[in-house]
Parts: structure tokens; sequence; C-alpha cells
């Protein structure tokens, strides 16, 4: 909190006082990224200071961050972040590299990364003495708010398309968010959630207009940076600089996460506490490819799509954070992929049988982007990649049910074992 200067927009480049405003740019409506005081951090703190912290989850990183510790010690809270980080031999063979990390944010208080966001954006809103908090989302979002605030004790409201995955909405309504239902897309719930919040007076954590999603979701660059640096050089003295991987992948649907781990990185650069960036590389569905289409036209302008794709958390027809997405990966060296449905349930048998990660279709879209990106030639054998999944196979066992095909049912006796295992 000490550290936290102000906005920039992402687009003007006009700078705002921290009470100055509260979402996006009053002039163009660009997306605004938080300004930090690095010197002041890096009075604060240091990579082997911070290394040393016994704070299990993304509070470590508090001289980082622009809030303040949110309290409620001994909740879910505090069990967001420093997910696990793996480092499977055989998923690596299976994708023709010598060595591929998994960082599994699925194994989150609410399976998701957006726990990451949603702590974080609830720290804010106690901050500002905001009563209830509002976001649209397509179930992730909105079952990661819903749980921090049943953490915080705080009331919350929740906006989806009556078409998420039931488990997402049973989240919802298990933590005693009100939820409500739209008969529409996503982005009609998008806009829903705007004017209520402007009409209530509620405080909106929309993802791409909420400027702290991103300061939350950027933890997962700073795990990236500290875990993969206490498992490629494991020696036990602490680091004053950290390692990065050469690349990263994950999906995109908004572009708030690949638009946090960009800044997660860049922060970590300014401070010197990493000496280059890991190229980023977007993941979408080609059914849902809004990002993935500027990138490739050159540009940063986003053309609406009409999305359709079984992976609903990277459903989005307009993304709300895409010229900063677009950036994360050009100004990276890194690109954008587009991988089909097939290609994501191919991806989640993959991580399942050769990591024992159970990925939802959106978090697996990340290892599909790897699968096309070694084929295209775009990631040496020897390079050190990282995979992010963003979210549990629980989320969504229809899908996961699509992907791993249906068990036979039997009498139970021996015979009738015999002959399904082809041992008649
Ligand atoms: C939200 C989400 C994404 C995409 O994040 P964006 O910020 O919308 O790009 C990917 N995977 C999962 C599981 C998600 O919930
Ligand atoms: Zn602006």
């Amino acid at each position: 909190m000490g550290a936290f200067l102000g906005y920039r927009c992402s687009l003007c480049a006009a700078e705002y006082g921290p009470r100055d405003v509260t979402y996006t740019c009053p002039k163009d409506g660009g997306s605004l990224d938080v300004v930090l005081d690095y010197a002041a951090i890096r009075r604060l703190a240091s990579p082997a200071s911070i290394s040393a912290s016994r704070e299990l989850s993304i509070w470590r990183y508090l001289p980082l961050l622009p809030v303040d510790d949110p309290g409620h010690e001994g909740t879910a809270l505090h069990a967001v972040g420093w997910t696990p980080m793996l480092h499977p031999a055989r998923l690596a063979q299976l994708a023709g590299l010598d060595q591929v990390w998994l960082k599994d944010d699925g194994r989150n208080p609410t399976a998701s990364f957006k726990d990451r966001a949603s702590a974080v954006a609830v720290a804010r809103a106690q901050e500002i003495a905001a009563d209830i908090i509002v976001t649209a989302s397509t179930g992730n979002a909105g079952a990661a708010l819903a749980g921090m605030a049943a953490a915080a004790g705080r009331p919350a409201v929740i906006l989806a398309p009556k078409t998420a995955p039931p488990a997402k909405v049973a989240q919802l309504l298990i933590f005693g968010a009100r939820v409500i239902l739209v008969d529409g897309t996503y982005d009609q719930a998008f806009d829903l959630a705007l004017e209520a919040a402007s009409a209530f007076g509620w405080y909106c954590r929309s993802t791409g207009y909420n400027p702290f999603t991103v300061e939350g979701k950027k933890t997962a660059a700073f795990e990236i940076a500290e875990q993969f640096t206490m498992m490629a050089q494991p020696s036990s003295a602490p680091k004053a600089v950290w390692d990065v991987p050469d690349a990263v992948f994950v999906s995109v649907g908004d572009g708030n996460i690949i638009s946090g781990l960009h800044k997660g990185f860049k922060d970590l650069l300014a401070l010197g506490w990493i000496e280059r960036m890991p190229r980023l590389y977007g993941v979408q569905s080609t059914g849902s490819a809004a990002i993935y289409n500027a990138f490739v036209s050159g540009g940063e302008t986003i053309t609406p799509v009409r999305a359709s794709t079984l992976a609903d958390s990277i459903s989005v027809d307009l993304p709300r954070d895409g010229v900063r997405a677009v950036r994360a990966a050009r100004e990276t060296g890194g690109a954008y992929l587009a991988v089909s449905d097939e290609s994501i349930l191919v991806a989640m048998r993959d991580l399942a049988r050769a990591a024992a990660v159970f990925a939802e279709p959106a978090g697996a879209a990340a290892y599909a982007g790897l699968v096309a990106a070694m084929r295209d030639r775009l990631i040496g054998r020897d390079e050190r990649v990282l995979v992010l999944n963003t979210g549990s196979g629980l989320k969504d066992v229809r899908a996961a049910m699509q992907a791993a095909g249906e068990a036979p049912v039997i009498e139970p006796t021996l015979n009738a074992l015999k002959s399904s295992l082809g041992r008649g």
C-alpha cells in the first residue's frame, strides 16, 4: 500500500492519483495500470526477504501490492496462491521438450486462478469502505468473489450467463452470494454489472474494468519466478535475483490474466529482481479468438467475435483487456495461438494422464497451445517452458466426460467383469 502512487492509462498515458479514479480512464475508457514506487519497495523488501516469508499465499508479496493485508487470518483469503509448481517428466516427453513446468492454479480455494484477483479486490473494497461488491462472470470470477467475500464476511452479487456449467453455479450459490443468472451472454452480464454498480453504488470487480484484478493476478508471475528459481537452482542460499522460464503459456479470454502476468514480470524487472522477461504466449480457442486476431493482424484493434467454444471460461465476444493482452505477447517476443475444441479435449486427457493435473477446458487450452507452438517451431526443445493451468476440471464435469468417455456398467460378477475387460 505504501508504494501505491496512482494509475496510468494504458491508452493515453494520462496519470491519476490514488483517489482520482475508480475504474477506467475517464478520457477514453482505457484500462488503468497501477503505478508503484519501486524505490520504496526496494527499501522494504528483497527476493531474499520474501523467500524467508512464512505467509504461503499471495500476501507474501504484500510490499509489491497496492493494498494492505486484508486481515481475516486463518480464512481462505490467506490460502490464495502459492499453488504447486510441478516438473512432470512424462508431460515434457509427450510435448517433445527436455523439460516442462506446470503451475496448477486449480489448487486455489475456489479452484481457479481468479481467487488471486478477487482476494485483492476484496482487500480494496475494505479499504475504500465499499459495502456490496458486484461482478460479471462466466463462472470462475464469480465463484472466486463469492468465496473471498464469504471469507471476509461481506456481501457480493454475481451476474453470470445462465449457460454457465452447473458446478460453477453451485459454487456461486454455496458461498452465499446473491446470484442472478442472465438469459444472455457473458458480455451482456458484463454491461449489466456496470449499470447496476453505478445505479446502486456497488463496487464493481468485473475483469478488465477494475484496475485491482491485474494487481492480484500479477502475483502468479512472482510465484513463477520465485518457485522456478527454487526448483531450477535448488541450493539453499537465498537468491538476490530470481530466474524465470524462457516461455510461459496461458489461456486468454478477456486478456486480464496475461496482462497480469506481464505486469508482474515488469514489476520484477523494474525492481531488478529478475534480469529478463519470459516470452508470454496467449492461447485462445479458435471459436473465441478476438485477441489472437488482433495479434496476427499486427495491430491492437480488438474486433468482437461471436464466441462459441466448450472452454466457457475463455468464451468472450469482446475482450475487456484486449489491448494490454496483445502487448503482453508482442512486447515480450511471445505470440498468440488459436486451438480447436478437439485439441483442448486431447490436452485435458494428456495433462491428466501424463501429469495428474485435472484441468477445466480453459486451463487445458494453455497446454494445447504449447502443442501447437511445438508444431509451428516457435519453441526449441531445450527451452524452459512453463504452462499455467488456470482452473480445476471438477468445475466442468460434462466437458471432462466428453474428454474421457463413459465407463461401462456391468453386473457385479467376475464373468461380467471378464467380458468387459475382453478376457472372456
Ligand atoms: C478467466 C479464466 C481464463 C482467462 O482469463 P482472462 O483474464 O479472461 O483472459 C482462463 N482460464 C480460466 C479457468 C479462467 O477462469
Ligand atoms: Zn486514457
